[in-house]
């Protein structure tokens, strides 16, 4: 099928997979896929490096200013990088999983990280993930997911992906991160974690990816009037 240049928004809760669909998507569609909290991890980790936020979660009001000076990117292979240093492994540990929450609460942090995605995202045909794309980054985005899974399949989906990083977690503290985030990402003041009220929900607790994407794939067939090449 030939999608038009829509923009997808992929919303949900910390570890519902939305990455990983997204990506796979993206690839399936022939679409750019932007990854939103990446450039928050991004952030976090710069002001961790940089000494701009305390182990105790203070931030340091400089960080509104040495943010323009911080070239955050992604390669065309999704990798993020600051400059030439590609840091996509270390955004992805738990230090910076336990710090990311509260950065991204900061409304001069949303606005970088906003900025950033709407010069990405170009004229669409682009795929995106986070909590506030369908709600508050692109309103107007043609199709919005919102995704959702049982909190004990997320924890257990993040702690194989930390361990197959090389990581040695603990389950009990990768179920309080991922509590701690969802609560933190839906109760802050500046675009809260929501659904848009034209999200579809899907609930991937008992699906598999591929599942997953045939059920998207329908629902843009079914919006365009599509049919199988
Ligand atoms: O998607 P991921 O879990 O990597 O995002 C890390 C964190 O970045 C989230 O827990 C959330 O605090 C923040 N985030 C956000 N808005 C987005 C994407 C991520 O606040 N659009």
């Amino acid at each position: 099928m030939t999608v038009p240049d829509i923009i997808i928004a992929i919303d949900g809760y910390s570890s519902t997979g939305k990455s990983s669909f997204a990506k796979l998507m993206a690839k399936e569609l022939g679409f750019l896929y932007l990854d939103s909290g990446a450039l928050y991890r991004g952030v976090t980790l710069f002001a961790q490096e940089e000494k701009f936020i305390s182990p105790s979660n203070e931030i340091n009001p400089a960080l509104e200013a040495a943010l323009q000076g911080l070239d955050l990117w992604f390669a065309s292979d999704n990798r993020t990088f600051i400059g030439e240093r590609c840091i996509e492994k270390e955004i992805r540990t738990m230090e910076v999983s336990s710090q990311v929450s509260p950065i991204a609460a900061v409304p001069y942090v949303r606005r970088f990280v906003d900025a950033k995605l709407h010069e990405l995202a170009g004229g669409g045909r682009v795929i995106m993930d986070g909590r506030d794309i369908g709600t508050t980054v692109f309103p107007n985005a043609e199709i919005k997911i919102f995704m959702t899974a049982a909190p004990e399949v997320r924890a257990q989906r993040r702690y194989d992906e930390l361990v197959m990083k090389g990581e040695n977690p603990v389950l009990e503290e990768v179920q309080e991160n991922l509590r701690q985030r969802d609560y933190i990402d839906s109760h802050r003041e500046t675009s809260p974690l929501s659904r848009a009220s034209d999200a579809f929900i899907l609930d991937n607790s008992n699906m598999t990816i591929s599942e997953e994407v045939a059920w998207v794939k329908g629902l843009i067939k079914g919006k365009f009037n599509l049919y199988d090449d």
